[in-house]
């Protein structure tokens, strides 16, 4: 039998110290550092869904007649804002509650 170039990997010999950041996992989410966040307005909007595929994140909700940003995803970046034919999303400052 041919004799291996290299001992097994021995994971109990890797500090557990190491990298302690790329280890754990972060409870960050990208709606916490959102500056702007979008508004709907329900009168306009008509379910085209054009939000929906264009959103980044795809947090973009389906409601009974409208289609809202899930605000625990939405990062703000306003495509959606953007590219609603219907200027039915506007982009207002986001507060501290
Ligand atoms: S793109 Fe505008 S009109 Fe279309 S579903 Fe989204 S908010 Fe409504
Ligand atoms: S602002 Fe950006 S992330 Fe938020 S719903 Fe619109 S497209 Fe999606």
């Amino acid at each position: 039998m041919r004799q291996q170039a290299r001992k097994p990997f021995d994971k109990s010999k890797i500090p557990q110290d190491l990298c302690p950041i790329a280890t754990e996992l972060s409870e960050l989410k990208t709606g916490d550092w959102r500056a702007e966040r979008p508004v709907v307005d329900r009168d306009k909007c008509v379910k085209c869904a054009t939000c929906w595929l264009y959103c980044p994140t795809q947090c973009v909700e389906e409601k009974p007649t409208w289609f809202e940003a899930g605000l625990e995803i939405c990062k703000g970046c306003g495509v959606c804002a953007q590219e609603c034919p219907h200027q039915a999303i506007a982009m207002v400052e986001e507060v501290e509650e």
